[in-house]
């Protein structure tokens, strides 16, 4: 009885990454539609495919994508084999959830005046995306997280788990 707060704060410790999560699908699946768009829109007389702007930011999407499935896959690996996964699991939600709003940010300039209105759902996710760095612990407390457990010794650089 009376212990439902502990048992909220643990579980959302142990399973915020899960909001990387949801920015890497999110940004793959946006990230498409702008590798599409880039190919068919024209201006100046060629594809801005074939502008090296937009193949960077294409390239630095798709980067940072990669980085953050693999900090979500080793906090979901680490609470898998059982094992306290909460400083892996804020890793994974701070990056995860700036890596989301950096590409759909990026998709959104790809796409230009139309990402901006809603005939496309990029303007949609672009709000989505920004609560991802508030909800289940802002950005501000998964740095304070995991400069704790840094400081107090919890965690020591170059653990795995
Ligand atoms: C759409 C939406 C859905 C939500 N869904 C849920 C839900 O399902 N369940 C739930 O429990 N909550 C939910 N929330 C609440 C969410 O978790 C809080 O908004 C969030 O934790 C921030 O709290 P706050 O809004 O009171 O901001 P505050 O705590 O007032 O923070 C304001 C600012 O100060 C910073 N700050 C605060 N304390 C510190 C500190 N110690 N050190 C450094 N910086 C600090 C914050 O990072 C932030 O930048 C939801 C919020 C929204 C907007």
């Amino acid at each position: 009885m009376h212990k439902g707060y502990n048992l909220g704060l643990e579980w959302i410790g142990f399973a915020r990454w899960i909001v990387g999560a949801r920015a890497v699908g999110a940004a793959e699946r946006l990230l498409q539609m702008a590798i599409d768009y880039a190919k068919e829109r024209e201006t100046f007389g060629k594809p801005i495919a074939e502008r090296q702007a937009i193949q960077w930011m294409i390239a630095d999407s798709a980067v940072e994508i990669e980085a953050a499935k693999w900090l979500v896959l080793n906090a979901a690996f680490t609470l898998d084999q059982g094992e306290d996964n909460r400083h892996y699991a804020s890793i994974a939600k701070l990056y995860g959830s700036n890596m989301g709003n950096r590409v759909i940010d990026r998709v959104l300039q790809i796409h230009g005046g139309m990402g901006y209105t809603r005939e496309l759902p990029i303007e949609r996710w672009y709000r989505e995306a920004r609560l991802w760095r508030i909800y289940d612990g802002t950005d501000e407390i998964q740095r304070l997280i995991i400069s704790r457990n840094l400081l107090k010794g919890h965690i020591k650089i170059g653990q795995t788990f």
